[in-house]
C-alpha cells in the first residue's frame, strides 16, 4: 500500500477526551474515530491490525475443532424471555420494537440464538460434541464507556459455544478452548494471565479470564511469583445507598468500612477460608452501612447458607443478576428497606459457616467482613489491608508469594453447564435412546479490545510499537527521494519486491520532508522501517531501523530479499 492512497489522517494532538494512551494513540497515529459515545469507525490502519487479529484468533479456533458461523446481531426478544434474561440482564441490553410491536435487542452475547439453533437441529449424541463460533459486533449499552476501544458500546467480539453430552466432554472442550486461547494470545504478542475469575451474569460451573498486564487495566489479579496460580479480584461493584432498587447502573461508591481491631490471622481463621478469597457482594441499608457480603473463594464458586431470609422478589429486585446466579434453596437476608446487592457469588467452603465474609475493593484493596450471626442491622465491619495478607500467606496453590496486578480482561472461557440447555430445553437422545440436556460452554474473545490492550503493551514516547502479528503493515519503506527521481524509483522498486513476497509493506511516498515521515513511521508502529535516502543509495545501501529496539543497520541493495527469507 502506497501512503499517497492511504487514508491515515495522522493527528498531532490527542483528542481531550482520551485518558489512556492507546486511546491517543489509536486516534493521533489515524486508526479510529469517534462516531458517538462508544462507538467507531475503524479507519484502514485499524481494520487491517483487526484482521490480522481475527486471522490468529480463527486459525486456532479451528484447529482446536470449532466450527465459523455467522449469527444475527437483531435477536428476538421472545429467546430472552425463555432464559429470562430479557429481565435479568440488566440495561446493557439495548432493547426495541419493530413494526408489529414486537420485542428485540442488540445482541451483546448469544448464548440463546445458538442453543436455539442447536436445540433445532441436533438430535443424537452422534451429532455431539459441537463448538461454534464467530467474529461480530456486539453491542452494550455500558454504563461508561472508555478508554476508545477499551470498552466501547460496539465493539468486536469473537464468541464461541460447545454443546457435549457428558461432563467429562464438557471438561475437555473447556480445556481445548483454554488451551487455544493461550496460544492466540501468545501469538499475538502479548503479556497475559489466565485467572480463576467468577461467572458473573452467566453462571456456570468454571471459568478463566485471560488478562492482559498492563497499568490501565481496569481489573486487579493476584498471581503466584512460583507457579501458575492467579485469580481476579473483581471490583466490588458497590452502590450508594441511596440509589433506586433495580437501579444496577447506579455508579459505583467507595466501600464503607469501619476499621476493626482484627488481625488478618484473626480474619481469615474466623472466615474459615483462605485470605485469598475475594468479596463478590456487598449489602447496604438505607444508611450505607454495610450489613452484608458475599465472597467467591480460591475455586469453587458456590452457594452460603444464611440464616437470614429476605424473599427472593426482594433480591431480585435489588439486583437481577442474584436471582441468575443463585440457584436451588433462597439466599436471603432479612435487610432493611432500601437494601442494596452488588453481586453473588457464593463460596462453598462458608458453607455451615454463620456467614461472615472477606472482600476486596478494587480501589484500596481493603478487606472486609461482616458478622452475621448477629441480627444483620447490627453487623459489624473488621477491616485489613490485603496486600499485608497477599505478602504473608501461601499462594493457596504452591506456598508462594501473591503479587497483585492490574490486568485488562481479554478473553473469558467458561463452563455453562445445563443452564442454557434446562432453560431452553435443548435435548439429544443419549446411546440408550434416553433424553438428556446438553452441557455447555461459552467463550468469548475482545478482538477490538485486543488491539487497544496490545497498544498499552506496546508504546514509546513516540507512538505504538507494535508486535509483528498485529501490526497493520510488517515494513515501512520510507521513501527520501525529494526531487530525486533515481531515488524515488529505487524505494517503489524494493516496496514492489517485499509486496511480490507478500511482504505487508507501505511505502512513504508522499511529498513530505523526511521529518515528517520519521515521525509518523514511529507514530504508526510498523516493526521495521526502511529508509531509502540519496547518500546510501550511492554506497548500495538502505537504512533499516528497527522500531521497538531503535537499533539502525544498512543492508545491501543488490541483496535486499535475503533479509527477509
Ligand atoms: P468486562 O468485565 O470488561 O465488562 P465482560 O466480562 O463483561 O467484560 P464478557 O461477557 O466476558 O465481557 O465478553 C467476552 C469478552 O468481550 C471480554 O473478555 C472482553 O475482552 C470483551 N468485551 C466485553 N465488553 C467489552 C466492551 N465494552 N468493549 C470491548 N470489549 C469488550
Ligand atoms: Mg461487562
Ligand atoms: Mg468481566
Ligand atoms: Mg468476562
Amino acid at each position: 500500500m502506497k501512503m499517497t492512497a492511504l487514508y491515515v489522517p495522522t493527528l498531532k494532538e490527542a483528542p481531550g477526551d482520551a485518558e489512556v494512551v492507546s486511546h491517543k494513540l489509536l486516534v493521533r497515529a489515524g486508526f479510529i474515530r469517534k462516531l458517538t459515545s462508544g462507538i467507531y469507525v475503524y479507519l484502514p490502519m485499524a481494520w487491517r491490525a483487526l484482521n490480522k487479529i481475527s486471522a490468529v484468533v480463527r486459525e486456532e479456533m479451528t484447529r482446536a475443532g470449532a466450527q465459523e458461523i455467522l449469527m444475527p446481531m437483531v435477536q428476538p426478544g421472545d429467546l430472552w424471555k425463555e432464559t429470562g434474561r430479557w429481565e435479568f440482564y440488566g440495561k446493557e441490553l439495548l432493547r426495541f420494537k419493530d413494526r408489529h410491536d414486537r420485542d428485540y435487542c442488540l445482541g451483546p452475547t448469544h448464548e440463546e440464538v445458538v442453543t436455539d439453533l442447536v436445540r433445532g437441529e441436533v438430535k443424537s449424541y452422534r451429532q455431539l460434541p459441537l463448538n461454534l463460533f464467530q467474529i461480530q459486533t456486539k453491542f452494550r449499552d455500558e454504563i461508561r464507556p472508555r478508554f476508545g476501544l477499551m470498552r466501547g458500546r460496539e465493539f468486536i467480539m469473537k464468541d464461541a459455544y460447545s454443546f457435549d453430552t457428558n461432563e467429562e466432554g464438557a471438561d475437555k472442550s473447556y480445556w481445548a478452548m483454554h488451551g487455544a486461547y493461550t496460544r492466540i494470545f501468545s501469538r499475538l504478542g502479548l503479556k497475559f494471565r489466565a485467572v480463576e475469575a467468577d461467572t458473573g451474569s452467566i453462571g456456570g460451573n468454571f471459568s478463566h479470564e485471560f488478562m492482559v498486564l498492563a497499568d490501565t487495566g481496569e481489573d486487579t489479579i493476584a498471581f503466584c511469583d512460583a507457579c501458575e496460580w492467579a485469580a481476579n479480584l473483581e471490583k466490588a461493584q458497590v452502590k450508594p445507598a441511596a440509589a433506586a432498587a433495580g437501579d444496577k447502573d447506579a455508579a459505583p461508591a467507595e466501600v464503607v468500612a469501619t476499621p476493626g481491631a482484627h488481625t488478618v490471622e484473626e480474619v481469615a481463621a474466623f472466615l474459615k477460608v483462605s485470605p485469598t478469597a475475594i468479596v463478590k457482594t456487598l449489602l447496604f441499608d438505607a444508611d450505607g452501612e454495610i450489613v452484608a457480603a458475599l465472597v467467591r473463594g480460591d475455586r469453587e464458586l458456590n452457594e452460603i447458607k444464611l440464616k437470614n431470609h429476605l424473599d427472593a422478589t426482594a433480591l431480585s429486585l435489588a439486583l437481577p443478576e442474584v436471582v441468575a446466579t443463585v440457584t436451588g434453596a433462597p439466599v436471603g437476608f432479612a435487610g432493611p428497606v432500601g437494601l442494596k446487592v452488588a453481586r453473588i457469588v457464593i463460596d462453598q467452603e462458608l458453607q455451615g459457616a454463620t456467614g461472615c465474609i472477606v472482600g476486596a475493593n478494587q480501589a484500596d484493596a481493603h478487606l472486609l467482613h461482616v458478622d452475621l450471626a448477629r441480627d444483620l442491622d447490627s453487623a459489624t465491619v473488621a477491616y485489613a489491608d490485603l496486600r499485608m495478607i497477599t505478602a504473608e500467606d501461601p499462594c493457596p496453590a504452591c506456598g508462594g508469594a501473591v503479587r497483585l496486578a492490574k490486568g485488562i480482561e481479554v478473553g473469558h472461557v467458561f463452563k455453562l453447564g445445563l443452564k442454557y440447555s434446562q432453560a431452553m430445553d435443548a435435548k439429544f437422545l443419549d446411546e440408550q435412546g434416553k433424553e438428556r440436556h446438553m452441557i455447555m460452554g461459552c467463550y468469548g474473545i475482545g478482538v477490538s479490545r485486543i488491539l487497544a490492550a496490545c497498544i498499552e503493551q506496546n508504546h514509546d514516547a513516540d507512538g505504538i510499537v507494535f508486535p509483528p502479528p498485529v501490526s497493520p503493515f510488517e515494513v515501512a519503506v520510507l521513501s527520501l527521494a525529494g526531487n530525486d527521481e533515481t531515488v524515488a524509483a529505487k524505494a517503489q522498486e524494493l516496496y514492489t519486491m517485499l509486496c511480490n513476497n507478500r511482504i505487508d509493506a507501505l511505502l512513504d511516498d508522499r511529498a513530505e520532508r523526511p521529518g515528517v515521515k520519521f515521525k509518523d513511521a514511529d507514530l504508526i508502529g510498523t516493526p521495521l522501517q526502511i529508509v531509502v535516502g540519496g547518500k546510501a543509495l550511492a554506497r548500495g545501501v538502505v537504512e533499516v531501523k528497527n522500531r521497538r529496539t531503535g537499533e539502525k543497520g544498512e543492508l545491501p541493495v543488490d541483496n535486499f530479499l535475503h533479509a527477509f527469507s
